[in-house]
C-alpha cells in the first residue's frame, strides 16, 4: 500500500463516522500523492502525515445559555486547533445547528494549506457550535456568545490563536464576542478578526472572501484570454460571500442571474439587483423568496436547483456539498466553462473529477476563497502595528494575494506534470510550505 493509502485508511479506522473529515483528507492526500511518492522515504522516517492529519489540539466544552423564555439552553462548542507549523491557529467560527467535530475537522484541515497559500504568517484553525442564530434575538445571541467566548477565551489570543466569522457569525457575533473576551482578559488585542471599523476592523474584510474569489477568477480567465465582460455568472447562497461575490462580478461586468438560500432560489434573468439583495439579506435578515415579491423580472423557485440554469461561469458559495455530479453535468451541458468555489468543499468529489475531466476551468475553495483569510491576517497585521489601512490599500493588497495564490496554484500545477489541474495545485503549493516548516521545527 502506498503511504497516501495507508495513512487515508487509518484516518478511517482511527475516525470513525467523520464523513466529511474523510472526504477532505482523500481529496487532499490524493492529489499531493506526486509530492508524497518523491518524498516518501523522508516523510516516512518522521511521520509527517501521521502528524499532518492529527489536529494538535481539540477543545471540546458545553455552552449554557438563557433564551428569552428564562429556560436555559445547552450547546456544544469546540475549537479545533489544526496545525501551528507556519503561524498562530487562524480559521473562523460557525454557528449552525449541523455543526459537528467532523465537519470542523474538515475545515480545520483545509484551512491549514488555505492559510499557507496566502503566503501570510498564519496556521489552520476551525471552531463553532451547533447553536443557530436564525430566529433568535439579539439578547439571545448575545448570551449564547459571551458564554462561549467565556469558555473559549481560555484557549485563544493574539499570537496564539485568531478566529473569524463564518457561517452564522458575523458582525454582530464577532462584536458581542469581542466584547466579552476584552471583559474577561482586560486585553484589547486583536484575538478576533472581521471586527467593526471603529473597533480595530479592517477596511475589505466584509468584502474580501467575495471580491478575492471574483478576482481570481479574473485571474482564470486573463490567462485564456478572456474577461468577465458580458459573461453571465450564477451565484449560490445570499450570504457574505456570495453577496460580495456578485457585487465584484457586476463590478467587473459580469450579469449575475440567480441566488439563493437554502429554502430555494432566485433566477433574474435582468441580472441580481444587489441593493434589494442587501436590504432583504444583511438590513431585514429575510429569505431570497422575498427579492421574486420586490423584482417583477424574478422568479423563485423552493429546492435546489440552481444549478440547472444556463450560465458562463458557476461561483457556488453556500455550503459543502452544494453541487453534485448531476449538477456538475447539468452545468456543462447548459455551457458552463468555468466553476470557482467561494464556499468550502461545496463540490462533490465526483463532480469535482467531472470538472477536471471533461475540460471545465476549476478553482477549488481552499484557493479561490482565500481571500477572506488573507484580508483576515492584514487586519491582524494592523492590530499589531495599531494602524489603519485605506481601502484601496487593503484592496490592492488583496488584489495581489489572488493573483499571487493564482500563480503559485498553476506553477504547482505545472511542476508536477498536471497543468491546469488547480485542485493539485493548490494543495501542493499549501503542502510544501507546511511539510517545510514541520521538518524544520523537530518531533511536535
Ligand atoms: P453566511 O451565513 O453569510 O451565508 C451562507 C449562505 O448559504 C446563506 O445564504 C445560507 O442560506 C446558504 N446556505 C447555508 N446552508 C445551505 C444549504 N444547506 N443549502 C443551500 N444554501 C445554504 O455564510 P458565508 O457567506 O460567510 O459563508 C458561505 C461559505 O463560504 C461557507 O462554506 C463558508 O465556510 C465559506 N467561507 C466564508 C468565508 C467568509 O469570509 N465569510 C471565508 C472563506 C470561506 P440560509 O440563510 O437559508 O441558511
Amino acid at each position: 500500500m502506498s503511504y497516501v493509502d495507508e495513512i487515508y485508511a487509518r484516518v478511517v479506522e482511527q475516525n470513525p463516522g467523520e464523513k466529511e473529515f474523510h472526504q477532505a483528507v482523500k481529496e487532499v492526500l490524493d492529489s499531493l500523492k506526486l509530492v508524497i511518492d518523491a518524498n516518501e522515504e523522508e516523510y516516512r522516517k518522521i511521520s509527517l502525515l501521521e502528524r499532518l492529519v492529527e489536529p494538535e489540539r481539540i477543545i471540546s466544552f458545553r455552552v449554557p445559555w438563557v433564551d428569552d423564555n428564562g429556560k436555559v439552553q445547552v450547546n456544544k462548542g469546540y475549537r479545533v486547533q489544526f496545525n501551528s507549523a507556519i503561524g498562530p491557529y487562524k480559521g473562523g467560527l460557525r454557528f449552525h445547528p449541523s455543526v459537528n467535530q467532523s465537519i470542523l475537522k474538515f475545515l480545520g484541515f483545509e484551512q491549514i494549506f488555505k492559510n499557507s497559500l496566502t503566503g501570510l504568517p498564519i496556521g489552520g484553525g476551525k471552531g463553532g457550535a451547533n447553536f443557530d442564530p436564525k430566529g433568535k434575538s439579539d439578547r439571545e445571541v448575545m448570551a449564547f456568545c459571551q458564554s462561549f467566548m467565556t469558555e473559549l477565551s481560555k484557549y485563544i489570543g493574539a499570537d496564539q490563536d485568531v478566529p473569524a466569522g463564518d457561517i452564522g457569525v458575523g458582525g454582530r457575533e464577532i462584536g458581542f464576542m469581542y466584547g466579552q473576551y476584552k471583559r474577561l482578559t482586560g486585553q484589547y488585542e486583536g484575538v478576533l478578526t472581521g471586527k467593526g471599523l471603529t473597533w480595530g476592523g479592517s477596511l475589505v474584510r466584509t468584502q474580501a472572501t467575495g471580491y478575492g474569489l471574483v478576482y481570481i477568477v479574473d485571474e482564470m480567465l486573463k490567462h485564456v484570454g478572456k474577461s468577465l465582460e458580458g459573461q453571465t455568472v450564477v451565484v449560490s447562497g445570499s450570504g457574505n460571500v456570495a453577496i460580495y461575490a456578485t457585487e465584484k462580478a457586476q463590478q467587473l461586468g459580469a450579469k449575475v442571474v440567480a441566488l439563493s438560500d437554502s429554502n430555494g432560489y432566485v433566477y433574474d434573468p435582468e441580472g441580481i439587483k444587489l441593493d434589494i439583495v442587501k436590504e432583504i439579506k444583511e438590513v431585514r435578515r429575510g429569505r431570497i423568496k422575498e427579492y421574486a415579491d420586490e423584482v417583477p423580472s424574478a422568479k423563485y423557485t423552493e429546492g435546489t436547483g440552481i444549478w440547472s440554469i444556463p450560465c458562463d461561469i458557476a461561483l457556488p458559495c453556500a455550503t459543502q456539498n452544494e453541487l453534485n455530479l448531476e449538477d456538475a453535468k447539468t452545468l456543462k451541458a447548459n455551457g458552463c466553462f468555468l466553476v470557482a468555489e467561494g464556499a468550502n468543499m461545496p463540490s462533490t468529489r465526483e463532480a469535482t473529477d467531472f470538472y477536471l475531466e471533461n475540460g471545465i476551468m476549476f478553482m477549488p475553495g481552499k484557493a479561490a476563497n482565500a481571500g477572506g483569510v488573507a484580508t483576515s491576517a492584514l487586519e491582524m497585521c494592523q492590530n499589531s502595528m495599531r494602524l489603519s489601512w485605506s481601502f484601496d490599500e487593503v484592496d490592492q493588497k488583496l488584489k495581489n494575494i489572488m493573483a499571487d495564490i493564482y500563480a503559485k496554484t498553476a506553477d504547482a500545477a505545472e511542476r508536477y506534470g498536471v497543468p491546469g489541474n488547480f485542485v493539485a495545485g493548490a494543495n501542493i503549493a499549501g503542502f510544501e510550505k507546511v511539510a517545510d516548516a514541520m521538518k524544520a521545527q523537530g518531533i511536535v
